[in-house]
């Protein structure tokens, strides 16, 4: 990994969610338990997670995007984040959750996501939930439901279609209402500046 990577799209686990694992000072800094064992063991909840896709969708709506924001956590840790860069980058395909697992064989060395979970603020497009099932994406995590375009068991189930190669688990609506309080102001943001050029 490049020492200085601010000008990468996916800055990976080295800034501030993730971990320093021996800071010296005897505080809990990483997702090891006191036993000592070496063992990992998830001591952080899926609100921990979240709150750093959340980060992930703020970039996105100080940049003008869709706030979605999502990362990918494997063995406790987060590995890569990504946030909506559709408008930036002219892409209909620069979702967050698509991005990120476009990120991930470069950071693990494999196109089989095994063992990864992905968190994101919204529930996964058509897209986005395909390639989750392609990338064998162990767990989804999402905060708001899509009942129109969701994928992920509201409006389609790709990640559990039977007779699909693999089924991606999902925990639906976690922090729901931070993360649809956050889409809703975006959009409250736009159209009040849509009414401001137009008067
Ligand atoms: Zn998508």
């Amino acid at each position: 990994m490049p020492s200085d990577d601010s000008d990468l799209l996916f800055p990976a686990a080295s800034d501030p969610d993730g971990f320093v694992f021996d800071s010296g000072n005897g505080l809990f800094d990483g997702p090891f338990d006191d036993e000592d064992d070496g063992e990992l063991k998830p001591l952080l909840g899926d609100d921990y997670y979240m709150r750093a896709a959340l980060r992930c969708a703020q970039q996105a709506a100080d940049a003008g995007e869709v706030p979605v924001g999502a990362v990918a956590v494997k063995d406790g840790l987060i590995i890569a984040r990504s946030w909506n860069q559709v408008e930036l980058l002219k892409d209909a395909t620069a979702h967050a959750e698509l991005m990120l697992i476009a990120s991930l064989p470069q950071i693990v060395g494999d196109w089989r996501l095994d063992g990864i979970d992905i968190y994101v603020t919204k529930e996964p497009c058509a897209m986005c939930a395909g390639a989750m099932v392609n990338s064998r994406i162990r767990r989804v995590v999402f905060g708001m439901r899509d009942p129109r375009c969701g994928a992920a068991g509201s409006a389609l189930d790709v990640t559990g279609f039977p007779g699909m190669l693999h089924n991606v688990e999902v925990t639906a609506g976690l922090m729901e209402e931070e993360c649809k309080e956050m889409f809703q102001a975006f959009f409250r943001t736009v159209r009040a500046n849509a009414r401001k050029k137009k008067s």
